[in-house]
């Protein structure tokens, strides 16, 4: 039988849940506040950590210091909707004595100086190495930017050099036109000089396929044939792990490459015949485009795609509606979250 090997990860990304404050534009995990009140329990994390505390690798700089492909990071969804939970898995991590630790966040909770102090003091306390504050026109449309500044600085006062600002560039396009409130998107792009385009860094793959399409070029299916997602798949850098046990590869939102129950089965090779969308990944993505089209009636979007990410994702989400089970498109709540906006019903 055809194994698929993974290496074990160097570097992760927990998803403590995917719900969130925000539903931005170009979120790659479809996180919304439409999701269910799905957290990892604490027993989970000491589990999967005490297994992930022997491959992780510290940062260039050392252990103590973070950088965004290294160590273990927490993340979401949106973390600090879920103080405890985050306090509890710091405090698990330092058990296990993991290397370059942060959290990734919105900022949506730095309400005052106070509460920012607060909540980042006692993070630092308890065992974390650094934070990452995202900063850019899609949050902007859900979290007052004077919010995220106030995160900056104050992570800056706490964290020091450990303080990751993505993308920086936006930080000082926001301050330098002022900005303090949120900000609609269609009213950003109107406000911004045009060249911010040329700055953006924004994958082209998750929820952008569908709200962020027009920012891209677009092209038949045929173009992306040929390609195979293998490196993808089994890089060992950067993959997530989500609260209901799912190994993702990398920034591959609703593929799961099986359960981290059972941590150590993961590596020891993975049976492709059981897993066909992910056979048809490691091959070329023309060959699940034939599954969507033969068994599933796909049809193709006259309109084209914007990526290789955008055809896979389609194809997978419409398998998905048409009630097919596959157990590696996990979690279904991430096929029926890409399409959210701040006006859809729950
Ligand atoms: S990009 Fe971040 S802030 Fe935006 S919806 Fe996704 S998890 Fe939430
Ligand atoms: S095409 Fe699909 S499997 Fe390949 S990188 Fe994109 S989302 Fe991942």
């Amino acid at each position: 039988m055809e194994k698929l090997l993974l290496p074990k990860p160097s570097s992760i990304g927990l998803i403590l849940s995917y719900r969130c404050t925000s539903c931005c534009k170009h979120c790659m995990y479809a996180s919304s506040p439409y999701w269910p009140n799905d957290w990892i329990s604490l027993n989970e994390l000491d589990h999967l950590v005490s297994k992930l505390s022997e491959t992780i690798s510290p940062a260039p700089l050392g252990p103590k210091s973070v950088s965004i492909n290294s160590g273990l990071h927490f993340t979401g969804g949106e973390p600090f909707t879920n103080y405890p939970l985050l306090l509890g898995a710091v405090k698990i991590a330092r058990k296990y004595n993991v290397p370059s630790t942060f959290v990734e966040t919105n900022c949506f909770w730095c309400t005052s100086d106070d509460v920012a102090r607060r909540h980042l003091t006692e993070l630092k306390d308890s065992g974390l190495n650094g934070i990452l504050v995202s900063v850019n026109p899609f949050i902007l449309e859900y979290v007052p930017f004077e919010r995220t500044e106030r995160g900056v600085n104050v992570g800056y006062e706490v964290f020091q050099e450990n303080l990751m600002v993505y993308q920086e560039y936006y930080r000082t396009l926001f301050k330098s036109l002022n900005l303090k409130t949120t900000l609609p998107f269609e009213d950003f792009m109107r406000k911004a000089n045009t060249s911010w385009a040329y700055h953006i860094e924004l994958l082209p793959m998750g929820r952008a396929v569908y709200k962020l399409d027009k920012l891209f070029k677009k092209y038949p299916a045929k173009y992306f044939f040929d390609q195979s997602c293998f490196l993808e798949l089994t890089r060992e850098w950067h993959v997530h792990i989500d609260n209901y046990g799912n190994y993702i590869p990398g920034y591959c939102g609703g593929i799961s490459l099986g359960n981290t129950r059972n941590f150590e089965s993961l590596f020891e090779g993975i049976a492709l015949d059981n897993l066909p969308i992910i056979k048809a990944l490691t091959t070329d993505i023309q060959t699940l485009y034939n599954i969507g089209v033969k068994e599933f009636n796909y049809k193709e979007q006259v309109e084209g795609y914007i990526s290789k990410c955008h055809l896979c994702l389609d194809l997978r989400k419409h398998i998905i509606e048409e009630g097919s089970k596959f157990i590696e498109l996990k979690p279904t709540e991430f096929y029926k979250n890409l399409l959210q906006s701040p006006y859809s019903t729950p």
